[in-house]
């Protein structure tokens, strides 16, 4: 089989063309001074787009190993943690959270809606020690977006420490690090950013620090260490690291944070609001059904569709690839079947990329002898991509 023509799916997603410029450049290893100066910018970049002016850990690992890190950090044996559940990532994220001896405590809604922020605080009142409070912000298998803000000054005020998993949504979505009172961050460079999929983004608090340090249960000497980061790397001075890091990823990263800050942040937010608008706008034109019960609370990363009923999901997307060069997505988890999802990402959030991903799931369908009206979707897209004419070229 042909590499696909385009990847628009839930992410890992396609990345930009500087992206692979310089992944492609010479190596350069951690003990050289072009490096550590590197990693340093790198990491002063990605605090720029959590808008934090306090530490950032780049962690060499898909996301998965900061969210591990996260929990291991954080929960002392018999602490109560109160995770706010809306999809597979937090279900698996509360995991953790048990397996390190939190009491844990699941506030669990159906996976096509948010949390709201009334459940928080109930949850608060109703276990006043909660030493912890975690959510995930975008919900990329469900595609629902969590109230962040708004769940965040909740738990600052009741004085637990706010834990989110934003990897899907830095640079895609609103996001204040520090403006909203965050204590631990978790992102990934590999889905709004369109960076390469081998690094944890981790933004931390300094009272969250502290709550690391006083945990004798967080690990030193680990890969999942955060304490290592920040004593060995941080906190001696930007000299070096608990080990050597990814070289390669990092030049990506920082080739992706500088399209981001390059075009701007707010830019690059609402290029991705537009793509999922017309996203949304062409399934529903189409006469299909989108996941998420609210589209007020859809995430701007991807957008979920109800798979119609008899038609085969994953038959589908096969049938897509292979015909059309394009890469969608299935569900993910329990809803794995239930759902295609279509990725609007970085470059797949850009210029008429949304349509192709529309196009692509319409013709796939009709193909299957789905009744669907390719046409309307697509025309609908079109609208909203050129409500404003001279932004549709990024
Ligand atoms: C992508 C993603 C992760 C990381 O998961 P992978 O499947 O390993 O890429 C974690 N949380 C969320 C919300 C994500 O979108």
């Amino acid at each position: 089989m042909r590499d696909p023509m385009f990847t628009l799916t839930a992410g890992p997603t396609q990345t930009w063309p500087s992206v692979q410029a310089a992944m492609s450049g010479p190596i350069v290893y951690d003990y050289d001074p072009v490096f550590l100066e590197r990693f340093a910018r790198t990491e002063r970049k990605v605090a720029e787009l959590f808008r934090t002016s306090g530490d950032v850990v780049l962690m060499q690992g898909e996301a998965v190993l900061g969210l591990e890190a996260a929990a291991r950090a954080l929960v002392r044996p018999g602490m109560t943690a109160i995770n706010l559940v809306s999809g597979v990532y937090a279900k698996w994220f509360g995991l953790w959270l048990a397996e390190y001896g939190a009491n844990l405590v699941e506030v669990e809604v159906p996976y096509d809606e948010h949390v709201d922020p009334a459940l928080v605080r109930q949850a608060l009142a109703d276990h006043p020690d909660a030493g912890l409070v975690a959510v995930v912000h975008s919900e990329t298998p469900s595609g629902v977006l969590n109230p962040l803000r708004e769940i965040a000054a909740i738990v600052r005020d009741h004085g637990a420490l706010m834990v989110a998993d934003v990897v899907s949504s830095l640079g895609g979505e609103e996001l204040d690090f520090d403006g909203w009172g965050l204590d631990l961050c978790v992102a990934g460079p590999q889905k709004c950013l369109a960076g390469p999929p081998g690094m944890s983004l981790c933004a931390i608090s300094d009272r969250c620090w502290d709550a690391i340090r006083d945990n004798p249960s967080a690990p030193r000497g680990s890969f999942l260490s955060l304490l290592d980061w920040k004593d060995r790397w941080i906190d001696g001075g930007r000299t070096a690291f608990p080990y050597t890091p990814s070289v390669v990823e990092v030049a990506g990263v920082e080739a992706a944070c500088d399209v981001v800050l390059e075009m701007g942040l707010g830019r690059s937010i609402a290029i991705h609001r537009r793509a999922a608008r017309a996203v949304r706008e062409g399934v529903l034109a189409m006469g299909l059904e989108l996941w998420a019960r609210d589209a007020e609370f859809a995430t701007s990363c991807v957008t979920s569709v109800r798979v119609p009923d008899g038609c085969d999901c994953l038959g589908t997307l096969a049938h897509i690839r292979e015909r059309y060069g394009v890469m969608l997505s299935p569900g993910y988890g329990e809803i794995k079947e239930r759902l295609f999802r279509l990725g609007h990402q970085g470059p797949g959030a850009a210029s008429l990329n949304p349509v192709v991903a529309l196009a692509a799931l319409g013709r796939g369908l009709v193909d299957q002898e789905v009744p669907v009206r390719v046409g309307d979707g697509v025309e609908a897209a079109l609208e909203v991509l050129f409500e404003d004419p001279a932004e549709v070229s990024s």
